[in-house]
């Protein structure tokens, strides 16, 4: 871990002189990390969306925020017991910093994404620069929810909000990124699950970590259902039923 984590920051350090192109969305201080232009591109592009959602469709416009998406080969999920737990894109509230696997890896290339049957990761959607730059959204997303849920009008919080929180969120927020016409395809995955939680207490870990994929998609049914009100709950502090298993990575 420790000698990936140093190739990796070294790697990113001639991407970031070779990429001499700027992500800029009014006064938001972004930064994308990625070692092409492509790459570059439909990252900054991903970012930016997420930013214009919580602006513009969910009403968080009062903060600047602060992104950094370092677009990596392999990304890692720090589990207990696990060192090679691979993952595809994380959050880390400790460094404030997102990392996503880039598109040109067979690794990304060969993942499906919203899984319909989750014993079998070939029923999820293939992979598309659309889809791709939608995971980033979704790991900016934890970021802003971060940010928002820290400062809450003043308060300067300390404790992490639980990840099934978070997860209700940045799903939300990848949901809405998407076209209609892939949206469409998302919800199709899932013909079982029309409407949204019938129960607040759901939005926790253990019922996200069944079966994330679609845990997101209902949560993007209750957002149709509820509008804001269970993100402006969330936000307040006033939901989140979380048994606090975070360790700070989502
Ligand atoms: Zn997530």
């Amino acid at each position: 871990m420790f000698n990936k984590t140093i190739i990796a920051a070294l790697l990113a350090t001639v991407a970031t002189t070779a990429t001499a192109a700027d992500c800029e969305y009014g006064e938001h201080d972004i930064t994308i990390t990625a070692a092409d232009s492509a790459v570059f591109d439909l990252a900054c592009g991903g970012a930016i969306k997420a930013i214009q959602i919580f602006e513009d469709d969910l009403g968080y416009d009062k903060l600047t925020y602060t992104v950094d998406v370092n677009i990596e080969d392999e990304v890692y999920y720090l589990k207990p017991g696990d060192p090679d737990y691979r993952v595809f894109g994380i959050y880390d509230t400790k460094i404030k910093s997102i990392q996503v696997s880039s598109p040109t890896t067979d690794y990304a290339k060969e993942r499906f994404v919203f899984i319909a049957d989750q014993a079998d990761k070939t029923t999820g959607l293939a992979m598309t620069d659309e889809l791709w730059a939608s995971i980033v959204t979704h790991e900016v997303s934890h970021s802003i929810t971060d940010q928002i849920w820290i400062d809450n009008g003043g308060l300067n919080r300390s404790e992490k909000l639980g990840g099934g929180a978070q997860e209700f969120v940045a799903y939300i927020v990848q949901l809405m990124s998407l076209s209609d016409e892939t949206r469409e395809q998302v919800l199709n995955q899932y013909p079982d699950v029309d409407e949204g939680f019938d129960n607040k207490m759901k939005l926790n870990s253990l019922y996200h970590m069944h079966f994330p994929h679609k845990y997101g998609v209902i949560a993007y049914n209750t957002f149709t259902a509820t509008g804001t009100a269970w993100i402006q709950e969330i936000m307040n502090g006033d939901l989140d039923p979380d048994l606090k298993f975070t360790n700070g990575t989502y």
